[in-house]
């Protein structure tokens, strides 16, 4: 029975944010934008020893599957770093710093030494069979109930394109982006509550991050460090995002005005009115995630 079940499942969130900092250990657009593919490279799998003097038995058994990938490579989405034939340069200092910032505003302790770990990946979907990580954060608070157990600052795999026999075709645009894994202890005991602990923790935090990165690109916000805080960054309004607002008030005043024209004084009392009546049911229905009113 599902309902018992529940009572003995315990579940734990792994959540997954990417950055748009460009990638973590190369100077390449983390856009995704695939616009133009300019070459194509086929690549196996061959196990070697490791340096403990072992075949790992995973990578033996993908290589008896007899696959080949092909990597498609985009302008300005991929580089010799992204192909494994250049060394990684230094890890991205922006998206570093996004990680460490979520892991500090989620109460994790911090180590003092952060280092560059691999994972096995062995489907392909990395082109040197593994995945960089590094340990960010680790549990030791409870965030909104919710307790963390650790926060690292990772790659993305490339994306899979398709699959045609033993042909498998990879694009090569999102292999290295940054990535935050967010994991959770196993206490969440039912789908509603880690739906809304997924919400929580994870999409908001590292939308409001990402979102803050590209006003800045664009001159719309200005960070400055906190005087007496240095470990505060307070974001500021630019002279540009001023003037931008104030356009853009006028520009849905006239907007509006044009869009009501039709509408005699009665029916434009009428229609407030209606849009209020949905506004207080969609209220209702959403609770606490509903925006408060200024
Ligand atoms: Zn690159």
């Amino acid at each position: 029975m599902v309902s018992d079940d529940f009572e003995e499942i315990k579940i734990g969130l792994e959540i997954h944010q990417q950055l748009n900092t460009n990638k973590l250990f190369c100077s390449c657009s983390s856009e995704m934008n695939e616009k133009n593919l300019i070459y194509e490279v086929r690549r196996r799998l061959r196990p070697v020893v490791s340096e403990l003097g072992e075949f790992d038995r995973a990578a033996i058994f993908e290589f008896f599957r007899n696959r080949e990938f092909v990597y498609r490579g985009y302008e300005n989405e991929c580089c010799l770093v992204d192909l494994d034939e250049e060394p990684p340069h230094e890890i991205n200092r922006d998206a570093l710093k996004i990680a460490l910032e979520m892991a500090y505003n989620l109460g994790l302790y911090i180590p003092d030494e952060l280092h560059i770990m691999r994972k096995l990946v062995l489907d392909g979907s990395a082109i040197t069979s593994f995945q960089r990580t590094v340990l960010i954060g680790i549990g030791s608070s409870d965030f909104e109930k919710v307790k963390i157990k650790s926060l690292c600052l990772e790659e993305d795999a490339a994306k899979l394109e398709k699959e045609e026999k033993n042909l498998v075709y990879y694009s090569l645009s999102r292999l290295g982006i940054p990535l935050i894994e967010i994991s959770t202890d196993p206490i969440i005991s039912n789908p509603e509550e880690s739906k809304e602990i997924a919400k929580r923790i994870g999409v908001e935090q590292g939308t409001v991050a990402v979102m803050l990165r590209r006003m800045e690109k664009n001159g719309l916000i200005k960070r400055i460090q906190d005087e007496l805080d240095k470990r505060i960054t307070r974001v500021y309004l630019t002279e540009k995002s001023e003037n931008l607002l104030k356009n853009l008030s006028t520009v849905l005043r006239e907007a509006e005005e044009l869009l009501l024209s039709s509408l005699s004084d009665k029916e434009k009392q009428e229609l407030k009115e209606l849009l209020k009546k949905i506004q207080e049911d969609l209220k209702q229905r959403v609770g606490e995630y509903c925006p408060k009113e200024a």
